[in-house]
């Protein structure tokens, strides 16, 4: 089935507690006819769902969903600030829980209700403490019945549909510990057997008000790891003034329309996308693209929805508002960014997929062992030492770790102007070891000035100009740019061109008054037969110095050339020496000529340096450095290097881009300057780093959990773990994943500023 034919929706899951759900819900919902693929969020409570739209259609999707014990809504953007309610809901479940749980602990171990007096006939009756045992058997019912009820329900749900996760082992738990407890206490007052005199009320109702303390500290940590993008959201400004026949009108900044004309006043958030028509404010937009000035704006700038107004009013077109929105398009990037998985995820997913049987198996193994050759210890442990395992053998902290790291991670980037796309992006930019830089736009600023112009014979320099300006004006190219600046600055008409067109690498021709008009590099004249010879050595000479030589031509004839010289950014150098120091071999990939191509490769310190070369050939070259074993990240501007984006393991959009490069790109800097490249390594660094360490502490916690909780230790060294203690111990090893995590949130890598860097003195 062909991609186009599959539809795809993201939904927003209710009750997925653990790791283990997640998969439970993947793989539940793989095996449904006409779902394609599924992919399950647990730190985002969302599932995206590839599906084929003529099999089946979102309705059923959502009830296979709530089949499987989950609910399903179609996400909205806005269903991630639920994270604020969820959060409140599980301290109140808590609250309520530890108004009975607390009093049950205490008179517990107070008057020793564990334990029911001996029943022996004709002793006398401890009046004092089967009123305590009542108290506390009371107390923990209610706290089974009422607390406990979200995770019973869930448990019999998962056991209708013949699967297990934390929460029936939770529910198989403390059940165990309740129903022995209630059974003793029935025994005690009729003539059934008792089983044993141990109660153990007490440890239901506590594991009960832990779980639920864990849930919400839970809650509490994958909040704050969410809080990036929620700062991004709330850059949404609310109303906004529409200006419609000279009067103000107040708007939902929502009903803002392209076209439609706002006012913006100061201080003010700019409502949407636009061009200003009035005015000349400074804005700032550190939010959203990471440039820490205000920048200054004029008639015709674009402003930026979400950006903040400075002191001065101003009045602008709205050219995208809503969905269309940049800021939304961020939001929407990041979103998916946060749902997306990891790849070493899967280690943790895998493990988390089998951990309810074997967890079961355990606790099984640990009663059988305890009962047959439990030695002394055998009443104590028989009975708490499985429930103990099954307490602790939950891999909520495995679940969290890579998801939550990989949601902080990409956020903080995010809050700094780094996209990324994807946990997957996170990791691979992580192994790279080559790294191509695109020159144009790139490496330079892709502001090529015009420097020098020769025309040849009877024509003049402004002759040569306009010839050029009648395709030139035509062209998005940064070298039509400079040609057009300088046109305009010297104040020369020129007439239109018609049948324009990029000549890919090479140049750009058209027809201007039926004339043919070819403009381009030397290769571009070499291909159309026309002879340059003449220019031969100013060419040479100019090309020496780094610049861009560009000829000009009329019907097969040369009029003459433009130099231009585009500085580099003055940033590159030291990045580049950075990046070489850190050991990734650097290349120069550019469609100029060989000569300047070499000039400025050298002043910059790169080493490696293809030139003369056409896009597509860009990407072959990079497949080739893939093919001998490089792991390549391409860096470019997108101006015609999206295949070469493509074909990069990892690609790297500069500056805002073009939409073509985001589409190509798996990381995009929505700054240009290139410090950035080396703070995303560090971020993917970083989060990778955090997401290791986290695996570690979660599988080394259950590893060594598991065995003091089945009593393997209770002989040799008298360690022996309660079920109560076992349930601390996990809430505070998923709230300790988190807090590692969330510690990425507030990860700076944009420091110190690059040293000034004389160009003209390097070349
Ligand atoms: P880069 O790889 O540096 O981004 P391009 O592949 O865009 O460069 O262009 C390669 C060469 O083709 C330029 O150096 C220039 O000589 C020529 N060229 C491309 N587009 C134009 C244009 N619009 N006008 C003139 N020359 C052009
Ligand atoms: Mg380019």
């Amino acid at each position: 089935m062909s991609k186009q034919e599959l539809e795809k929706i993201t939904f927003t899951i209710g009750g997925m507690h653990c790791a283990a759900c997640a998969v439970t819900l993947e793989k539940g919902l793989a095996k449904v006819e006409g779902v394609d693929s599924v992919r399950v969020n647990f730190a985002m409570g969302s599932a995206s769902v590839e599906y084929q739209p003529k099999l089946i259609d979102v309705e059923v999707v959502a009830k296979e969903v709530d089949k499987l014990g989950y609910s399903a809504k179609a996400r909205r953007q806005d269903d991630i600030l639920n994270f604020r309610a969820e959060t409140d809901q599980a301290r109140r479940d808590f609250v309520i829980s530890a108004f009975m749980g607390v009093p049950l602990f205490f008179i517990n171990m107070l008057s020793g209700a564990h334990m029911l007096p001996p029943a022996e006939l004709g002793a006398p009756i401890d009046v004092g403490k089967i009123a305590s045992v009542l108290v506390v058997a009371a107390l923990a019912t209610v706290m089974m019945f009422v607390s406990g009820r979200g995770i019973f329900v869930d448990a019999f749900t998962q056991l209708r549909n013949k699967s297990a996760n934390m929460n029936s082992l939770i529910a198989l738990g403390t059940g165990a510990a309740y129903s022995f407890s209630i059974y003793n206490l029935l025994a005690y007052f009729t003539d059934l057997q008792p089983l044993s005199e141990h109660l153990y009320f007490e440890a239901a109702g506590v594991i009960i008000m832990l779980v639920l303390l864990g849930r919400f500290l839970e809650a509490r940590a994958s909040g704050n790891a969410k809080k990036a993008i929620v700062g991004l959201m709330d850059l949404r400004p609310q109303k906004a003034t529409a200006v419609i026949g000279g009067v103000q009108v107040e708007i939902d900044s929502a009903a803002a329309q392209v076209g439609m004309n706002l006012l913006v006043r100061p201080g003010e958030r700019v409502p949407a996308d636009g061009e200003i028509t009035v005015g000349e404010p400074s804005i700032d937009e550190a939010m959203l693209t990471g440039e820490s000035l205000p920048v200054e704006k004029s008639v015709g700038s674009k402003v930026i929805g979400g950006s903040v107004n400075g002191a001065k009013v101003f009045e602008m077109r709205v050219t995208h508002s809503g969905e269309e929105s940049y800021l939304n398009s961020i939001i929407q990037m990041v979103s998916d960014a946060q749902d997306s998985k990891a790849p070493i995820q899967r280690i943790a997913d895998r493990i988390a997929g089998v951990f309810a049987p074997t967890a079961l198996a355990l606790a099984v193994i640990t009663f059988v062992v305890w009962y047959f050759f439990g030695g002394d210890g055998r009443t104590v442990m028989m009975y708490s030492a499985p429930i103990a395992v099954l307490i602790i053998a939950c891999p909520c902290a495995l679940g969290l770790a890579t998801p939550t790291a990989v949601l902080s991670g990409t956020g903080s980037a995010a809050r700094q102007g780094i996209l990324f796309k994807g946990g997957e992006a996170l990791e691979r930019f992580t192994k790279v070891d080559a790294i191509v830089f695109d020159k144009t736009g790139t490496l330079t600023y892709g502001l090529p000035e015009v420097v020098l112009v020769t025309p040849l014979g009877e024509y003049s320099e402004e002759d040569v100009l306009q010839v050029c300006a009648t395709v030139e004006n035509n062209s998005e190219h940064p070298i039509a740019g400079g040609i057009m600046r300088e046109v305009r600055q010297r104040k020369l008409t020129f007439k239109d061109a018609s049948d324009v067109e990029a000549l890919s690498g090479f140049g750009v021709r058209g027809v201007s008054e039926m004339k043919e008009v070819l403009i381009g590099s030397g290769r571009a004249m070499h291909n159309h037969k026309i002879d340059v010879e003449e220019l031969k050595d100013t060419a040479e000479s100019e090309m020496d110095r780094g610049r861009t030589v560009i000829y000009v031509s009329l019907d097969g004839q040369v009029l003459g050339l433009i130099a231009l010289m585009d500085k580099f950014k003055r940033e590159a150098p030291e990045v580049i020496k950075k990046l070489k120091e850190e050991g990734l071999k650097v290349f120069m990939f550019t469609g100029d000529n060989r000569r300047s191509a070499k000039t400025t490769a050298r002043a910059l310190g790169i080493d490696h340096v293809e030139s003369e070369i056409r896009p597509e050939q860009k990407g072959e070259l990079i497949r080739a450095l893939r093919k001998v074993g490089y792991h390549v990240t391409m860096v470019g501007d997108g101006i015609n290097d999206a295949p070469a984006l493509a074909e990069a393991e990892i690609g790297v959009a500069v500056g805002s881009g073009t939409d073509v490069a985001k589409q190509a790109a798996d990381i995009i800097l929505l700054k240009s300057d290139l410090r950035y490249l080396l703070a995303a390594r560090e971020l993917s660094r970083q989060t990778f780093r955090v997401i290791k360490q986290n695996l570690f502490w979660a599988l080394i916690y259950n590893l060594l959990a598991i065995p003091i909780a089945a009593g393997v230790f209770y002989y040799s060294i008298g360690l022996k773990l309660s079920p109560e203690l076992g349930a601390l111990a996990m809430a505070f090893s998923s709230v300790l994943v988190v807090s590692n995590s969330v510690r990425l949130t507030w990860l700076n890598v944009i420091g110190g500023t690059s040293s000034d860097f004389d160009q003209e003195a390097a070349v």
